[in-house]
């Protein structure tokens, strides 16, 4: 995808630590590298806490890394400060979870979709209505539901809102952080087709984040797959189900492919659970569940190498091939 598509962020050597008791430290992500294309999508799959969303806080600049640097269209974003960083911000958004909590139930839906234009200035307070039944009809939604308030709304209508709300600035890369993982799998699954369509039309870049591997795959061109900190295999969304090479990207998709696979549960091909990352071993993070595990596993991180085009993986197995 890289030689056809225009690269607009670089993440470049990403890692991020947060200090623990007794003096320890965690590290979030570990030297983190991913690109995002223009009108692509890159979707992160991994367990809880495999610092999947600290890297994708880290993409929309609400947290810094400790090391590396996020080069948007070729400039280092992690330097930027005070009104420079504010309007930066209007490049990149991001879609919650939670759109219920994201929305103050005091707000009429015009006025959450068009907060972030009046903070910029962009529009007139008198072109609030207006704007939002634009932004309502292309998300789908009746130009009427401008006037209503969130909790009138369910929960498909709500996200439909937040992406109107991301959408309202123009913004070249949007991240979604399980943004239908509050969702029936039946109205996921409208709010997948519109991400979809949406991208099309505009030519947008994403960032999804998802604890459902068969979702994040069916939507993303390239996913990465995360553990522990560490992106143990990236490769084409559509390579995912019978081209992964990863021991652990295999156990995954051995589980329960077909069916939604769901991070939040154990996952039944490996056994026991991923160590705290406060634990992480020197060598491969992944040798306690490895079935595969060598010697040189317990010894050395092995690290990302080609497999194919558009496709890499870290793990000892492919040192030679
Ligand atoms: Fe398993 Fe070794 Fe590969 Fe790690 S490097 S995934 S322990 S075979």
């Amino acid at each position: 995808m890289s030689e056809n598509h225009e690269l607009i962020l670089e993440a470049k050597h990403i890692t991020r630590r947060y200090p623990a008791p007794n003096g320890r430290t965690l590290t979030a992500c570990q030297d983190v590298s991913l690109n995002f294309y223009r009108g692509q999508t890159l979707g992160i799959v991994g367990e809880s806490g495999c610092g999947k969303s600290t890297f994708m806080r880290m993409v929309v600049s609400l947290e810094q890394p400790d090391e590396g640097e996020f080069l948007f269209h070729g400039r280092d974003i992690t330097k930027l400060k005070g009104e420079e960083l504010r309007q930066h911000r209007q490049k990149i958004q991001m879609v919650f979870q939670d759109p219920a909590e994201a929305f103050s139930p005091r707000m009429r839906v015009m006025d959450i979709i068009c907060e972030p234009l009046l903070n910029f200035k962009r529009i007139r307070k008198s072109e609030k209505e207006a704007v939002a039944r634009r932004y309502l009809e292309m998300v789908e939604l009746p130009g009427d539901f401008a006037l209503r308030y969130p909790h009138s709304m369910s929960g498909g209508q709500r996200q439909r809102v937040g992406i109107a709300r991301a959408l309202v600035l123009e913004p070249e890369l949007i991240v979604y952080d399980e943004a239908t993982s509050a969702l029936d799998v039946s109205v996921q699954k409208t709010i997948i087709e519109l991400l979809v369509k949406l991208q099309k039309e505009k030519n947008i870049s994403y960032g999804f984040i998802c604890h459902d591997m068969a979702l994040v795959q069916s939507l993303s061109h390239q996913v990465a797959v995360m553990y522990l900190g560490h992106i143990m295999e990236l490769l084409p969304g559509d390579k995912v189900a019978d081209g992964c090479v990863h021991p652990y990207t295999k156990a995954m998709a051995e589980a329960v492919f077909d069916l939604h696979m769901d991070f939040g549960k154990p996952i039944e091909s490996i056994e026991s659970e991923a160590p705290s990352p406060l634990d992480v071993p020197p060598g491969c993070p992944f040798q306690s569940r490895c079935p595969k595990c060598m010697d040189i596993c317990r010894k050395e991180k092995p690290v990302l190498k080609t497999i194919a085009q558009g496709h890499q993986a870290a793990c000892h197995l492919y040192d030679l091939k």
